[in-house]
C-alpha cells in the first residue's frame, strides 16, 4: 500500500500548491506508515519533489499530454493509483485539481472529501476535517470505501522541506487510449493570470469610485505579476467583468496575497477570500470590518497609497533585477 499524491506541473514547474499538497501527503504517509509516491506530468525537474518528501516520483513525459484534460489525467492516475496499490490519494485544489478529483474518485471507486484542511484526525476510521458553508463552519467526514480521495485546500496546510530525503525517480508510462479525448493545444484567451491560480491577486472596490480608476489596479497586479479581481457591486455596476467578482456569489480566492484596495469587508466578500494566506487592505475607513480579518492594512487613500506602492515595488524589482 502507499500514500499517492498528484502533483501538478504548471507549464512544467510546480507552484506552491503542489509543494502543499506533497508536504501534505508526506505527513498523511508518516501517520499511516506508507511510503509516499508522488506523480507528475511533464515536469521540467521532478526532483524538486525529493526535498519535500516523496519516497518515490513517478515522471509522465508524455506529448499527449502538453494539455491539460481532466478524463485523461485522471485515467493517469488512476494507472498510477493501480501500480502503486494506493490506499489514499491527494489532489490540490488548482483548477485543474478540482476537475480531476472527481473523475478520479469515480475511476478508482474511491470515496471522495474536498476542501480538507487538516491531516486526517484518524485513520482507522479514516476522518477529515473539511471547510464548509462557505469556509463559515467544519465538517467531519469518515471515508469509508478501501482507496481514499481527498483535495487539500489551498494554503490550508503549509509547505515542508524534508531535507536530505532521497526518492528514486521512476519514468511512467501510462496507457493513453486512443479513444479517448485528445486536446490539441491550448491558448490562453490573454497574457493575463487568472484568479484560480494566481499567486497574488489585486482586488478593488467601490472606493475606487468608478471604472476609469482601474489603472491604478491593474497597473499593481501587473507589477506583483498577479490577477484582478472587484467585489460585487463593481461587476453589478459593470465597472469590472463578472468573471472578476469574488467572494460567496463569486469566484473563490486562496491567493498567497490578497490585496483589497477601496473593499468594506463584507461578510460576503471574506467569505470568498479569507482562504488567502496573507491579506492587506488599504481603506480610508479605519474602522472598515476588513480590517479585523486583515494581516496588514493601510489606513489612507488609495488615489495617494497605490500610486506611491506601486513606484516603491517598481524601484524595489529594477534593484533586484
Ligand atoms: P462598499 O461597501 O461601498 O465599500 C467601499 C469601501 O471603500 C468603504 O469601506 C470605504 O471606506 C472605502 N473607500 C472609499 N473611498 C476610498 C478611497 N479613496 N481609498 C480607499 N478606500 C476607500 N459582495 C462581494 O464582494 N462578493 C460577493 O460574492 C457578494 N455576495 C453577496 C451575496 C448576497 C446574498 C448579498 C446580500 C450580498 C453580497 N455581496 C457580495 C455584497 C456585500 O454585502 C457588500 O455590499 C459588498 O461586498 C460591498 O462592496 P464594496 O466593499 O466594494 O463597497
Amino acid at each position: 500500500m502507499s500514500v499517492i499524491v498528484y502533483a501538478e506541473a504548471t507549464e512544467g514547474t510546480f507552484k506552491n500548491s503542489a509543494l502543499e499538497v506533497v508536504s501534505y501527503g508526506k505527513k498523511v504517509a508518516d501517520q499511516t506508515g506508507l511510503p509516499l509516491v508522488v506523480l507528475t506530468i511533464n515536469a521540467k525537474d521532478p526532483s524538486e519533489l525529493a526535498g519535500y518528501g516523496a519516497n518515490k516520483i513517478l515522471c509522465v513525459d508524455h506529448g499527449d499530454l502538453k494539455s491539460f484534460n481532466a478524463p485523461i489525467f485522471a485515467e493517469v492516475l488512476r494507472q498510477a493509483a493501480t501500480k502503486e496499490n494506493a490506499g489514499i490519494v491527494v489532489l490540490d485544489s488548482s483548477a485543474n485539481g478540482l476537475y480531476m478529483a472527481p473523475i478520479s474518485a469515480v475511476l478508482l471507486n474511491a470515496g471522495y472529501a474536498s476542501n480538507v484542511v487538516a491531516l486526517p484526525s484518524s485513520t482507522h476510521p479514516f476522518v477529515v476535517k473539511r471547510k464548509a458553508f462557505s469556509s463559515k463552519a467544519f465538517n467531519h467526514t469518515e471515508i469509508k470505501t478501501e482507496t481514499k480521495l481527498i483535495s487539500l485546500s489551498k494554503n490550508a496546510f503549509g509547505i515542508f522541506k524534508t531535507p536530505d530525503n532521497n526518492a528514486s525517480i521512476e519514468t511512467f508510462n501510462p496507457e493513453i487510449g486512443s479513444s479517448q479525448i485528445k486536446s490539441e493545444g491550448q491558448q490562453k484567451v490573454s497574457g493575463k493570470v487568472t484568479i484560480a491560480d494566481a499567486e497574488v491577486v489585486v482586488s478593488g472596490g467601490r472606493g475606487l469610485k468608478g471604472p476609469e480608476n482601474w489603472k491604478l489596479i491593474e497597473e499593481l497586479a501587473e507589477v506583483l505579476d498577479g490577477a484582478t479581481a472587484c467585489s460585487k457591486p463593481v461587476s453589478d455596476m459593470g465597472w469590472r467583468p463578472h468573471s472578476e467578482h469574488v467572494g460567496q456569489t463569486g469566484k473563490p480566492v486562496a491567493s498567497n496575497l490578497y490585496i483589497a484596495i477601496g473593499i468594506s469587508g463584507a461578510i460576503q466578500h471574506l467569505a470568498g477570500v479569507n482562504a488567502s494566506k496573507t491579506k492587506v487592505v488599504i481603506n480610508t475607513d479605519a474602522e472598515a470590518p476588513f480590517f479585523k480579518a486583515a494581516d496588514y492594512g493601510v489606513v489612507g487613500d488609495a488615489f495617494e497609497v497605490v500610486p506611491e506602492l506601486i513606484e516603491k515595488l517598481r524601484a524595489f524589482k529594477a534593484k533586484n533585477a
